[in-house]
């Protein structure tokens, strides 16, 4: 459907009035549509209508849907039954602190790449769940925070690292934790900005220094070797570079025990994509476990996974408003008031995200780039979208919108960053207030 009006995946265009579906037990299909659905020609998230909060908060709004998240959770862990495991949500794809407790109560543990990530980790009452510490760069302040608030383990992702562990986990008379998050080269054939397992990836250390690496950290004092760690790159739509990724990282921990290393863990990474389009294909969870149960089944490790995007991905909207539409020298203009200060990833990773008016309009459909105020020709949010034609004041809702999409927001060209809301059933609690100007120069 290219350049046409994809509904997408996370928004459902049934035009009859919705149905209460349950969410579809195979875990192969997202359930998520059923949580934004059309009722009476106007787009809702469960029993909210979009249309009433964007009139009460302004846009532009995320909208986060509860019981989308709790669906893929238990979606989750229904494919991973009878795996010994802990899953950790990747905190850096949503971490709105009501997101965060709302995952800690679905029963996950976290994983958190700075000492902001715990900081609100424990801020949203989640501390006493099981935290891993991922990260190519950490400060040692970052480190003795973790070590103070316990962190299950740390993944470390290079020999340097492991001596800073070392040497500030000695002055803190306490002993670290370790996996080695190895780089088990492969090209997970995803978009490059997210791909984390090449030769040329700053992640992980090579495969062929693993055993090295081991040894070092064996060797020193206030380290506790526990694990195998590593994350092949994000948005993955194939299994098959994970299941080779996963051989390897499995030769690695036998050869690992023969040399008297304790390996109890194996962090599996996260990385599982979702479907921006309906036309996505994307990767069976019953498939993922499977892979994972055949590479680790027999050797009796906990198995961690970090899944983000998949938690959260389809479970938000961001709402925007139309300024104007402009008609340029070789292309028509759909100006809006979100920008990519508020949703990075068009301009990042030439993602693709579903964009459906949020009232039923049956205007004749036009080509439009639909664009932000920022200055900067990559504020795009849809290049080449055939929509209804829009007039100023009508509301958009841009789907796919939950994973990076806030955790990305920034303040550039001064812009207060949005308000996030999230649904449960009847009840829409605003969850970060819209910023103020005051909050922009705030600390200059
Ligand atoms: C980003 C990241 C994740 C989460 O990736 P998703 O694609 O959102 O599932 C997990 N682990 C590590 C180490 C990461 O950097």
């Amino acid at each position: 459907m290219a350049g046409g009006l994809d509904p997408g995946a996370g928004i459902c265009v049934r035009r009859e009035r919705s149905t209460a579906i349950a969410a579809k037990s195979s875990s192969d299909s997202l359930p998520l549509k059923i949580f934004f659905h059309e009722r009476r020609g106007s787009l809702f998230c469960e029993s909210v209508s979009l249309a009433s909060l964007a009139q009460a908060h302004q846009t532009p709004l995320y909208v986060y849907s509860a019981s989308a998240i709790r669906a893929q959770v238990r979606a989750f862990e229904t494919a991973l039954a009878g795996v010994d495991h802990l899953t950790c949500y990747a905190v850096k794809a949503s971490s709105n602190l009501a997101l965060l407790k709302l995952v800690a109560d679905a029963g996950c543990g976290f994983d958190i790449v700075s000492g902001g990530e715990l900081y609100r980790v424990r801020k949203a009452g989640a501390g006493a769940a099981p935290i891993v510490y991922s990260g190519v760069g950490k400060s040692e302040r970052e480190i003795a925070e973790a070590l103070r608030a316990g962190v299950l383990q740390f993944n470390v992702e290079s020999e340097a690292e492991l001596r800073i562990l070392d040497a500030v986990a000695a002055r803190a008379r306490r002993r670290a934790r370790v996996a080695l998050r190895v780089n088990p080269e492969v090209d997970a054939r995803t978009h490059r900005y997210v791909a984390t397992g090449l030769n040329t990836s700053k992640f992980g250390i090579p495969m062929r220094r693993a055993r090295a690496a081991y040894a070092l950290a064996q060797s020193l004092p206030h380290l506790e070797v526990v694990g195998v760690d590593c994350h092949i790159g994000s948005q993955l739509t194939m299994l098959a570079p994970l299941a080779e990724a996963l051989a390897r990282v499995r030769r690695l921990v036998v050869e690992l025990r023969e040399r008297g290393v304790n390996v109890r863990t194996v962090d599996v990474g996260g990385g599982l994509g979702i479907a921006y389009r309906t036309s996505d294909a994307t990767p069976s969870l019953e498939r993922y476990a499977e892979i994972i149960r055949q590479a680790f089944g027999d050797l009796g490790v906990r198995i961690i996974l970090e899944p983000g995007r998949l938690f959260v991905g389809n479970a938000a909207v961001l709402l925007t408003r139309v300024l104007l539409t402009k008609q340029g020298a070789a292309r028509r203009f759909c100006v809006v008031d979100a920008a990519m200060n508020d949703l990075l990833r068009p301009a990042l990773y030439d993602a693709i995200h579903s964009i459906i008016p949020v009232i039923r309009s049956e205007k004749p459909t036009r080509r439009y780039d639909v664009v932000g105020p920022v200055c900067e020709s990559a504020d795009f949010l849809a290049l080449g979208r055939d929509l209804p034609e829009p007039q100023p004041g009508d509301l958009l809702a841009i789907g796919g919108a939950g994973a990076y999409g806030f955790s990305m927001a920034s303040n550039y060209n001064s812009r207060p960053r949005a308000a996030e809301v999230l649904v449960d059933g009847k009840r829409a609690s605003l969850v970060r207030r819209r910023e103020t100007y005051a909050d922009l120069t705030r600390g200059e």
